[in-house]
């Protein structure tokens, strides 16, 4: 199913995708999955084959493609059964937040830094009290002099431990709501007062280092401000969040295809009642419902990815892309799940590891409940 009616150009670049999974990931997915971390080489390797800010230009340092080569790298990722590396946030969120907000000295200074692998890139939203209410995060950010004094902690950031940048969302005016809020990007590595927390145990997604920060009186430069002035925050996340959400959806409906696949592929195999699995009527009845509804997701989020390609994907569809193809995502895993039977529950068997990856789809990059509240007032 993937790359049908694909360029020539996307073409090479999911084969060459394809390929560094197989190579440089796959031989050590279990390991890091125990590890609860990827190796931070891994960050350099993809560098040197031209896999991070696959959409950034090239005079950054960059693969100078666009959204639908990140669409492709986040596919095969996927495909290839790599839960753990964060460069969806990496490459698909924090790069295109420095190239479409940050002064030419910010993107000179970083992005060639983030296409390389020498920094890892995080953004910091979540606080233990605040979530889903964005605009009341407690994070401060003082103006003193020419620096910011950053004050507060963050939970559940993805790549904490590896980040070496970190897009920070802080409140440069407490007393304000969401005109109070800016992006604010840290030198993880460079600042005194940065700690990292713990990398947090989860039920799912274990190769991936989601983690606490802690920020005690953390200075950083003025000029680390994203945009021109103070207070921009909060849009500047509101305008980046639809191409955020298309991102959850194209991982959504990359695991509906595989889960599908292996699951065809094991029901072909596993024989009970002197039958083949795919053989019962259930099982196919079953698994062309998965198929429907993935064939159905593809197709909205290639729509999806069209509009985004030409700057018209709004809040309202991004939201319903994500909450529909993550709900999707899964019913299709556990649906695919029960046709293994009890070796479905079993570590060893990756539709086990969909089942528990997939959960987390309809919480992060903004709630299922907060998706329908955007389309919900739309209407
Ligand atoms: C593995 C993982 C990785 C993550 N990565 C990052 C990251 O890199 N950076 C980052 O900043 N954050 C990250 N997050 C955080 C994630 O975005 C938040 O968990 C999410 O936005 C929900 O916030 P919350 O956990 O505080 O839940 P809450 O906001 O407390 O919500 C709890 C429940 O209440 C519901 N609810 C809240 N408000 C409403 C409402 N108005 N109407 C109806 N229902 C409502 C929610 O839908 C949810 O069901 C990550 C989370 C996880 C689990």
């Amino acid at each position: 199913m993937f790359g049908s009616a694909e360029s020539e150009d996307l073409k090479i670049f999911r084969d060459s995708a394809r390929r560094f999974f197989e190579r440089e990931c796959v031989p050590h997915v279990e390991r890091w999955e125990r590890e609860g971390i990827v190796d931070r080489e891994i960050w350099n390797k993809a560098g040197a084959a031209g896999l991070l800010c696959a959409m950034i230009p090239d005079e950054y340092g960059g693969a100078g493609g666009t959204f639908a080569h990140e669409k492709v790298l986040i596919e095969e990722q996927v495909r290839a059964g790599v839960g753990g590396w964060g460069n969806a946030v990496h490459s698909g969120i924090v790069a295109p937040y420095l190239l479409r907000y940050g002064s030419e000295e910010q993107k000179k200074k970083w992005l060639p830094k983030l296409a390389s692998g020498e920094l890892v890139a995080a953004i910091a939203m979540t606080e233990p009290g605040t979530g889903s209410d964005l605009q009341s995060v407690k994070m401060t950010a003082k103006l003193a002099g020419n620096q910011y004094v950053i004050n507060g902690q963050k939970t559940f950031i993805t790549n904490g431990q590896h980040a070496g940048l970190v897009c920070v969302v802080a409140k440069t005016d407490p007393k304000e709501g969401a005109k109070g809020v800016s992006l604010i990007m840290v030198e993880a590595n460079e600042v005194e007062g940065y700690r990292r927390g713990r990398n947090l145990e989860k039920i799912g997604h274990h190769a991936q280092d989601t983690s606490e920060l802690f920020f005690d009186d953390v200075r950083v430069p003025t000029a680390n401000l994203l945009g021109d002035r103070e207070g921009l925050g909060f849009i500047q996340l509101m305008q980046q969040l639809p191409q955020e959400r298309l991102v959850i959806a194209i991982q959504a409906v990359a695991a509906m295809e595989r889960a599908v696949e292996i699951t065809v592929a094991y029901t072909k195999d596993r024989k009970a009642f002197g039958k083949r699995l795919l053989d019962f009527q259930n099982t196919r009845f079953k698994l062309a419902e998965c198929k429907t509804e993935a064939t159905v997701a593809r197709s909205f989020v290639e729509h999806c990815t069209e509009l985004l390609l030409q700057n018209k994907l709004d809040v309202q569809t991004a939201a319903m892309a994500k909450w529909w193809t993550t709900q999707k995502q899964c019913e299709v895993a556990d649906e695919c799940l029960q046709l293994f039977g009890g070796y479905g529950y079993m570590k060893e068997y990756p539709i086990s590891r969909m089942w528990t990856d997939s959960r987390v789809q309809k919480i992060y990059g903004g709630t299922n409940e907060i998706m329908k509240e955007l389309i919900g007032r739309s209407l």
